[in-house]
């Protein structure tokens, strides 16, 4: 059927003025995927694994296709069951999410609005200052120290009365330092309880540092403590969207009330409990990506390169003003990283021969002895 009066769609969009945005999402930042490249380049742009999902994933995810007909489980109660037992909590302390992205916003939308702020470092993960504007509050960026690790003493200095949240990202992306848990206990101990402390720990598995965050104890000394992880990293399944929030029961009754129906997809539940089941591929393949890490790092440093220890599946290269520079040379080379202009470039841990053309041209760049 047609419309009478259908404007096109050029003024549609341009020169509507009786429908509009609210104003907090007309300037949203916009968020840069990593970069695909060519066919036959190597994608080391979005901290990716490298390795296909495991048979038990595969054989799982093949007979859990005949029913997408049906609405998968609400609340993803199998899931939320099995990681509560994992995570040693009750299974009300876990809301599983589209992506921990979806429950960053949510949480955001739940805790903040116009008027209020969110804390946290920056650099950090580029999703954080598009999920604040979204709810109208606004970001307080926090400058990451000369390392590149979180400042949690001006963090704490940063809080004001229409502080709602403080967003702390370890290892952080995209510098890949990390924090320390007599770091975090510390931090917890100054922030005052009426203010979310959100964890955003996507790379918790790589992070191998003496004291890594222990976010069970933190959750259960902390009532304004939530969590985030996610299975696009260490469990290898960032296309099918699942991550998950554990905080107190309460916060996250409130959260799951808020919470899209449905918002985990049945094929992305089922993927996500036979990587559980499967937990032993999944260190397997984080194992492997540390070591490649540590090899990636020794020779950086017989390049002349000192870079703080990176705890991500990903390493970051402080080149300032050379950073546009080195992406492209990589790219010429085959390899897409994923820049930050004006500041570095971060480099996902990935196949042998993409990290080894990766480390061609960081030889090119690197610091005089
Ligand atoms: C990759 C990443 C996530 C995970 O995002 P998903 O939506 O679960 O894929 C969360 N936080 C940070 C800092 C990340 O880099």
């Amino acid at each position: 059927m047609q419309s009478v009066r259908n404007e096109s769609p050029a003024s549609q969009t341009a020169g509507n003025e009786s429908l509009q945005w609210r104003p907090a999402l007309q300037s949203l930042p916009q968020y840069v995927p990593g970069n695909p490249g060519r066919t036959g380049t190597f994608k080391l742009s979005s901290n990716e694994m490298p390795f296909p999902p495991s048979a038990g994933v595969i054989a799982a995810l093949a007979d859990a296709m005949h029913d997408v007909n049906r609405y998968p489980q609400m609340h993803s109660d199998g899931l939320a069951a099995q990681l509560a037992t994992l995570h040693g909590v009750d299974a009300e302390q876990v809301v599983v999410g589209n992506g921990s992205v979806a429950l960053i916003e949510l949480i955001l939308r739940s805790i903040a609005t116009d008027g209020d702020e969110v804390v946290y470092s920056w650099r950090s993960f580029e999703a954080y200052p598009i999920a604040v504007a979204a709810t109208g509050a606004r970001s307080v960026q926090v400058p990451n120290t000369a390392s590149g690790r979180h400042d949690l003493p001006a963090m704490v200095a940063a809080i004001t009365p229409a502080t709602k949240a403080v967003m702390v990202c370890t290892p952080n992306n995209p510098t890949s330092t990390a924090l320390t848990h007599s770091e975090l206990v510390e931090f917890c101990e100054q922030v005052p309880s009426s203010v979310l402390i959100l964890l955003d720990e996507a790379y918790w598995h790589f992070d191998t540092s003496q004291d890594r965050v222990r976010a069970e104890e933190l959750l259960a000394t902390y009532k304004n403590v939530i969590t985030l992880r996610t299975f696009s990293k260490a469990y290898g399944l960032a296309g099918l969207r699942v991550g998950y929030a554990i905080g107190r029961r309460r916060l996250m009754r409130q959260l799951q009330v808020a919470a899209t129906p449905f918002g985990t997809n049945a094929l992305g539940q089922i993927a996500a409990l036979a990587a559980l089941r499967d937990q032993a591929t999944a260190d397997a393949n984080v194992a492997a990506i540390i070591a490649k890490r540590e090899e990636f790092v020794r020779q950086l440093q017989t390049q002349g390169w000192q870079i703080p220890a990176p705890q991500g599946n990903f390493v970051w290269l402080a080149l300032g003003d050379r950073t546009q520079e080195f992406a492209a040379a990589a790219q010429d080379a085959g390899v897409m990283v994923r820049p930050f202009a004006g500041e570095g470039v971060r480099i996902t841990i990935g196949e042998s021969e993409a990290n080894a053309i990766a480390l061609e041209i960081a030889a090119k760049f690197a610091p005089p002895q």
